[in-house]
């Protein structure tokens, strides 16, 4: 039984692509591993495995008494159905280390870098293993969508130097304006239903016994997103209703580098503690925040001790 490649989730490029290279390294290493996601491709990876000519991997929501490689996650509030039984080989990630464990040792990559990605780049180069220009191409895409095209303060000189050697494998001779491109796709929200918004990027926490959801829209401009923000907030009070205390959701405007947070909560108070921002109302403008897992999470999991 081949081992199973699995990212976070609500999967994003960077776990979607990290699966698909990281079962390539496993398997040329002589570990039989197959890629899969828990769930289909947003239109920002579809867009990247098109203009790469990678096929998707396979949808996989339980993993109950199979072998696991886990990329870009390790806490179980993110992982398939059937853990318990599962025997995790190894991680790959760029996370805080999370809750999963294991009974025997396993292979863990864990960098504090801006992308999975620059991770699985760099075991390439440590086994000495080629890299595909196909799969280069994506983890270079993985890249740029994390380190939102290197200005998230996410971003470190190995996700920069990460993205200049995979430029040259995969033959990009722009990888920003490849970036902006991406970037372009992922922001177009016409036709996307609102549960579709609210979950493409979306995140549940455990804060101090509290459930709280965080979700993320990057987009080139926030303006784009005028006409639906009154049905996305309505969907987020449904999201909240399924027995959560706080959802937000935060808008990024990638030109701008900040971020407009949506906010329905139990205890509104948590974001002014947060961010040290008073918001009246249930929006508020935070400049020059764009990362979630940097600049979001860590404040508020101190807001709710
Ligand atoms: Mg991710
Ligand atoms: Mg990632
Ligand atoms: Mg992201």
């Amino acid at each position: 039984m081949s081992a199973v490649v699995i990212g976070h989730m609500n999967p994003d490029t960077d776990s979607i692509v990290s699966a698909i290279a990281a079962a390539d390294l496993y398997s040329k290493r002589g570990v039989d591993a197959i890629p899969a996601a828990q769930g289909a491709p947003t239109p920002e990876t579809a867009f990247v495995l098109d203009r790469f000519g990678v096929a998707a991997p396979r949808i996989v929501n339980d993993v109950a008494g199979q072998e696991l490689f886990l990329v870009d996650f390790s806490d179980l509030p993110q992982a398939p159905a059937g853990m318990d039984s599962a025997t995790v080989l190894g991680i790959v990630d760029h996370h805080k280390l999370g809750d999963v464990t294991t009974s025997s040792p396993l292979e863990a990559w864990i960098w504090p870098v801006g992308c999975t990605g620059t991770v699985i780049k760099n075991m390439y180069d440590f086994y000495g293993v080629e890299i595909p220009p196909a799969i280069a191409g994506c983890i270079l895409c993985a890249i740029l969508s994390d380190t939102v095209i290197f200005k998230s303060p996410t971003c470190t000189d190995a996700d920069k130097k990460a993205v200049e050697e995979l430029a040259r494998i995969a033959g990009v001779d722009d990888p920003v304006a490849l970036g902006m491109e991406m970037f372009r796709v992922k922001s177009a929200v016409d036709g996307a239903s609102m549960t579709d918004l609210v979950f493409r990027d979306y995140k549940d926490f455990d804060m101090n016994g509290k459930k709280v959801g965080i979700g993320q829209l990057e987009v080139v401009d926030l303006a784009m997103l005028d006409d639906i923000k009154n049905g996305l907030r309505e969907e987020l009070a449904r999201v909240k209703g399924e027995g959560r205390h706080s959802v937000f959701l935060l808008l990024t405007d990638i030109m701008k580098e900040g971020s407009e947070m949506l906010i329905v909560s139990d205890d509104p108070s948590v974001v002014e503690s947060a961010f040290g921002v008073s918001c009246e109302g249930d929006t508020v403008w935070l400049p020059g925040v764009m990362s979630r897992k940097k600049q979001v999470v860590p404040n508020f999991e101190k807001a709710f001790k």
